[in-house]
């Protein structure tokens, strides 16, 4: 079977999880800094605050801005549920735009009709690895007086991220793990502050001035993790060389490319989406759908055909084909081969 991503461990990343555990810190220890400087240093970044995972690095950022009942979140339609989530945390209202459908992008303009005297925050998602148009997206924020959160999970390395805070996830799929885990990122201490406590209780020096949550990370998760990013460079390089080995190969509709894309996706679209999913996985390829718009999902209100048109046209059609470093040149001919006889048979 050929997954549509997957981790790389090496015998180097082993040792130094192994090292950690011979060590006197299993949890909480010197290491966790030293990661958030080396992915600070990575990104061009102040300040970094790691915590369990990519979800409660955004749930950290809607407490540090504020969030609470009463105020609204802009979020696209088109992410991993918890981007949106991570407002119901705070009890906030997510506001779903639509997207672009040539990026699955927000799209700036209907973001900027869609914001209220209660938007307090916009979350923008650098979907696939593509970073969003930010200086138009930070004009919007900040005429408006919102706070602008960049949900990086799937653009770690691909820019500097420009936004009050950018959260990254280090699960198994996304461009470097730690098993699961993520971080905030910032350059505006109050902010760094704030998230730092929440992810321990609320604690300051002993004492509980917030309500907060166990979100810490642990020091051998945060050993893989300075471990791994060692290779995010070469890794990026792969996955673009892989991402243009298939815009050369493939004749089938895809979402548009860009110099600073990290393809931690390579999303396709067909018709009969279903069928290729299904007639790909007969061939050990399994692909997956990055994502249904998030209001599909029962627990949400449901808002109905129409809402966000271009996301729900989107989602029928979208198809995320393997692509990972360590994915060989004859699977991955395999996966072209593949589609191509299908889409000539359709
Ligand atoms: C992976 C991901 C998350 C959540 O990260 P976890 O580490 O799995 O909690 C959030 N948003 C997007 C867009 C993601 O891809």
């Amino acid at each position: 079977m050929i997954p549509y991503g997957r981790q790389n461990i090496d015998e180097e990343d082993i040792q130094a999880v192994v090292k950690v555990l011979k060590s006197d810190f299993i949890t909480t220890g010197p290491l966790v800094e030293a990661f958030e400087k080396a992915v600070c240093n990575y990104t061009h970044v102040k300040y970094g605050v790691a915590v369990s995972s990519g979800t409660a690095a955004l749930h950290a950022a809607m407490f540090a801005v504020g969030i609470q009942p009463g105020d609204e979140v802009i979020v696209p339609a088109i992410t991993f549920a918890a981007t949106a989530n991570c407002v119901l945390y705070q009890g906030g209202t997510p506001v779903f735009c639509d997207v672009d459908p040539d990026t699955l992008l927000i799209d700036v303009n209907k973001m900027e009709r869609l914001i209220t005297r209660r938007t307090r925050a916009v979350i923008v998602v650098d979907y696939a690895g593509l970073p969003c148009d930010y200086t138009a997206i930070q004009k919007i924020t900040q005429k408006h007086g919102a706070f602008l959160v960049s949900d990086a999970c799937h653009s770690l390395g691909a820019m500097k991220p420009i936004a009050d805070i950018a959260c990254y996830s280090f699960h198994p799929v996304k461009h470097i793990t730690t098993g699961e885990g993520g971080m905030a990122v910032t350059d505006n201490i109050v902010l760094a502050d704030r998230m730092r406590r929440f992810r321990n209780h609320g604690m300051e020096n002993g004492r509980m001035i917030s309500l907060g949550y166990n979100y810490r990370i642990t020091d051998f998760q945060c050993a893989l993790g300075i471990s791994q990013l060692k290779n995010l460079g070469d890794w990026i390089r792969e996955r673009r060389r892989i991402a243009g080995r298939y815009d050369e190969a493939l004749t089938v509709r895809r979402l548009r490319g860009g110099k600073d894309h990290v393809y931690h996706l390579y999303v396709v679209k067909v018709r009969e989406r279903d069928r290729f999913m299904e007639q790909l996985l007969e061939k050990g390829i399994r692909t997956q759908i990055h994502y249904r718009p998030v209001y599909y999902h029962p627990y949400y209100p449901q808002y109905g055909e129409g809402y966000c048109p271009e996301a729900e046209k989107a989602y029928r059609e979208i198809l995320s084909l393997p692509i990972y470093p360590g994915l060989k040149e004859e699977e991955q001919d395999h996966v072209i081969k593949s589609l191509e006889e299908l889409a000539w048979q359709g």
